[in-house]
Formats: C-alpha cells, sequence, structure tokens
C-alpha cells in the first residue's frame, strides 16, 4: 500500500484528491493546521476512514513538517497548502508569501534531509502567468513556454515556490513536479471566490423568489423595486409575514476577466498522473477555453431561468483588485501527449453542478416546486 502526506487535505483539491488516492487503495496522511472551529467539513465523509490519519501542522512551521515527513517517509507527497486567494493577497502580502513560497521550501528541505526518495507536488497556479500570454495563428493562450509575469503577491509568491521545485529537481534529484493548473472550481469551492459566490447567491435567489411566490423563470425584474445595492418584491405581492422582503444584490467587482475553468475532480487525477511518472517534470492542466465573469453569469442565471440579471447585480469597487490578472487560456497538449490527461468535465456541466448543489438539488433535473 502506498502512502501520501496531504498538505491542505480540508481544502477543495485535498479533499478531492483524498477521495481519488483512497480508491487507489493509499494510506494518507493529512496535515491539518490548528483551529478554533472545526474545518475538516470538506472530508467528513472520510473521517471513519481507518487509512485517513489527520496530524496537524503548518507549512510555516518547519519543525511540524520535517517531523512528519521524517516519521511516515511518505511514497508521495502533495502541497496544496496555501493562502489560496489573489485578493487576500494584496492585504496579507507577508503571510502569503511565508505561507506559499516558504512553506514548499519547508517541505522540500524536510524531503531532502528525512526522506529524499519521496515524490513532491507542487501546485503551482496559472496567475504566475499574469499579464503574459503567447499568441500563435490569432490564438491567445498559455503553455509552459509561456514567460511569467505575476500581477500579485499570491502569484510572486507561488512562482518563487516553483523555481525552488525545479531547483530541487535539478540540484538534489528531488521526484519534485510543479502542477501550473488553471482555474478549477466545484461545490466544494470556497465560497470568496468567484464561481461559488455566484452560485450561492443565486441559490438565495431562487429561494428568495420561492417566498414570494415568484418563480425566477418568470420574474419580470421590471416589477421589482431595486435601490442601488438592494433588491425588494413587487409592491402588489402578499408577503408571508416571515418572508425576507430585501435581498441584498450580487455584489461582484471586474465582470470582464476572463478565466479558464474546470472541474477540480479533472485536476486531483492530473496531480496524481504526475507522481506516476518515469521522470518529474511541470505541466499545465486546462481546458484550453476561457469564459468571462459575465460569461459564467449568464450560464448560471439562466440555470434557473433568469435571461436578464443586470439588476440583480451591483458592482462594487471594493472586490476590484489593485492589479489584475485580464486572461487565462491554457494549453494542456504536453500534459495529455505524456499523462493522457484531458478534461472530462465541460463547463457547462461545471457551473450548472455547482448551481444544483447550492439549491440543494444535486443530481436531480431542476424542480421549482421540489425546493
Ligand atoms: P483552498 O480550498 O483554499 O485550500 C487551501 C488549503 O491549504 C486548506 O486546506 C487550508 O487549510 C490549507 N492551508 C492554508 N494555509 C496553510 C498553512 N499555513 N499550513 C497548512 N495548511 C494551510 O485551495 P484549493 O482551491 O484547494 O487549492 C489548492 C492549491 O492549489 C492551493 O495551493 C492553491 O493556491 C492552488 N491552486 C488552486 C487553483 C484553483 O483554481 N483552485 C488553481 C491553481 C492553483 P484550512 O482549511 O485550515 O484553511
Ligand atoms: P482567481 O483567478 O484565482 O483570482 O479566482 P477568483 O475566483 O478569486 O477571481 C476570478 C476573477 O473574477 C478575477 O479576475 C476577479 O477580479 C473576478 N471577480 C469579479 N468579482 C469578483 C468577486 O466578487 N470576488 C472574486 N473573488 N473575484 C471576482
Amino acid at each position: 500500500m502506498k502512502k501520501a502526506i496531504i498538505f491542505g487535505i480540508t481544502g477543495q483539491d485535498g479533499s478531492y484528491l483524498a477521495d481519488l488516492l483512497l480508491s487507489k487503495e493509499y494510506e494518507i496522511v493529512g496535515i491539518i493546521r490548528r483551529s478554533s472551529v472545526n474545518n475538516t467539513y470538506r472530508i467528513k465523509h472520510l473521517l471513519d476512514d481507518p487509512r485517513l490519519a489527520l496530524i496537524e501542522g503548518d507549512v510555516t512551521d518547519y519543525v511540524s513538517i520535517s517531523s512528519a515527513i521524517n516519521q511516515h517517509r511518505p511514497d508521495e507527497v502533495y502541497n496544496l497548502a496555501a493562502q489560496s486567494h489573489v485578493k487576500t493577497s494584496f492585504d496579507q502580502p507577508i503571510y502569503t508569501w511565508q505561507a506559499n513560497a516558504e512553506g514548499p521550501l519547508n517541505i522540500l528541505e524536510a524531503i531532502r534531509n528525512c526522506s529524499p526518495k519521496t515524490k513532491f507536488y507542487q501546485a503551482s497556479t496559472s496567475e504566475m502567468f499574469g499579464k503574459n500570454y503567447s499568441i500563435e495563428a490569432d490564438r491567445k493562450f498559455q503553455s509552459e513556454n509561456t514567460p511569467f509575469l505575476p500581477q500579485s503577491p499570491y502569484a510572486i509568491a507561488k512562482l518563487s515556490a516553483h523555481h525552488t521545485v525545479r531547483i530541487y529537481r535539478e540540484a538534489y534529484d528531488v521526484f519534485a513536479c510543479s502542477g501550473i493548473l488553471f482555474n478549477h472550481e466545484s461545490e466544494r469551492r470556497g465560497e470568496l471566490f468567484v464561481t461559488r459566490k455566484i452560485t450561492k447567491w443565486i441559490a438565495d435567489f431562487f429561494h428568495w423568489c420561492k417566498n414570494i411566490h415568484v418563480k425566477p423563470s418568470e420574474i419580470n425584474i421590471a416589477d421589482l423595486i431595486f435601490t442601488e445595492e438592494d433588491i425588494r418584491v413587487p409592491r402588489d405581492r402578499f408577503i408571508d409575514a416571515i418572508a425576507p422582503i430585501i435581498l441584498p444584490k450580487l455584489r461582484l467587482g471586474n465582470l470582464d476577466a476572463k478565466r479558464d475553468w474546470g472541474h477540480a475532480k479533472d485536476y486531483v487525477r492530473g496531480m496524481w498522473l504526475m507522481l506516476q511518472q518515469d521522470k518529474s517534470d511541470d505541466y499545465v492542466l486546462a481546458t484550453g477555453h476561457s469564459y468571462s465573469v459575465r460569461e459564467f453569469l449568464d450560464r448560471a442565471f439562466s440555470h434557473i431561468g433568469v435571461s436578464d440579471w443586470s439588476k440583480l447585480v451591483y458592482i462594487d469597487p471594493a472586490f476590484y483588485r489593485p492589479a489584475e490578472v485580464d486572461y487565462l487560456c491554457g494549453v494542456a497538449d504536453k500534459a495529455k501527449a505524456a499523462m493522457g490527461w484531458e478534461t472530462e468535465i465541460g463547463f457547462e456541466t461545471l457551473v450548472e453542478g455547482m448551481v444544483d448543489h447550492d439549491l440543494g438539488l444535486e443530481a436531480k433535473s431542476l424542480d421549482w416546486q421540489d425546493v
């Protein structure tokens, strides 16, 4: 039985990776941060599995990292732990550096010193490309050959880790891979990322409509009373005494940014594949398709029958970033050629699945009366 350590097991990707590795009969040690509240809700379905052990540790603390690696001498280590929110990195650049740049360095040093045969995966990111892209035949894209031009403290720290991985591979012969992953989402995505923020709000809106006896697909936006920041029911409606009559609008920032959005389940399969190759290397994982935040909104709202969402969204400057990444669209040809990796879940399935999940309608066709 292979043994893996997952740093960041309580996050979106860590939880899907744990599902995948357990399905492949791995023994897993998950490193979790000490927290005053329970932070294991994404892996609660795994907590009784005897093949999973959780131990406390923090990637900024070399002592806890090296003692875990020394004690377990795992076959594989996956570093998914990070301060993963780009906007937060502008407010907390120093902590972001410690977690995202020094954290992987701590792990690699521990591997080099205590368990040099351990294979290592680092969660690099398309944010490292920042403003840059390649152009061929009028197509704009990013691949392993596109130069990096990071646009945030998050991306700068990740780029440092990316180069650290390369140095440990070349200088110390550690089997270390970086996955340059483009955005990947899911029903387990953190609620402050734009996709999940949208699908959570749509679910709230759907239930709000039900409370006021208006079907979202039939809602006449012109009938609703708006203020700049909230929406109110039509005056002529009977309002249940307990029904909320005011709903704050969905507050968003830049709707024109474009992202290459895939499903996290496909991406954790790619992480695992990287560590099964004969030689360690870096790979882009992406869908090859790019959509704007606006297009994500179109798709998500149309799933509940709303075609004009313009009056339901409030553009709030607080959600703009000091520096933005405008366009990401990855080419994953290298991963496909070397490992046979491709995405299986497309954009529509991703968006609709997230909306259904937040509505509580997972795996069922959408029926307003059911909710
Ligand atoms: P996530 O949901 O935010 O999960 C991050 C994980 O890291 C959580 O388990 C978190 O623990 C843990 N963590 C944070 N700081 C830590 C520290 N100092 N020590 C130990 N653990 C710490 O992120 P994700 O979406 O799963 O992403 C996984 C990794 O891929 C991250 O490194 C992210 O930057 C990178 N990435 C993500 C994407 C994407 O689109 N999702 C794309 C490219 C790269 P708590 O639960 O205690 O907070
Ligand atoms: P990122 O690509 O890792 O930064 O993922 P996010 O989901 O945080 O952001 C994706 C894009 O959505 C970025 O270009 C943001 O500027 C844009 N965006 C627009 N409004 C919001 C918002 O309210 N929250 C977040 N997180 N992003 C937003």
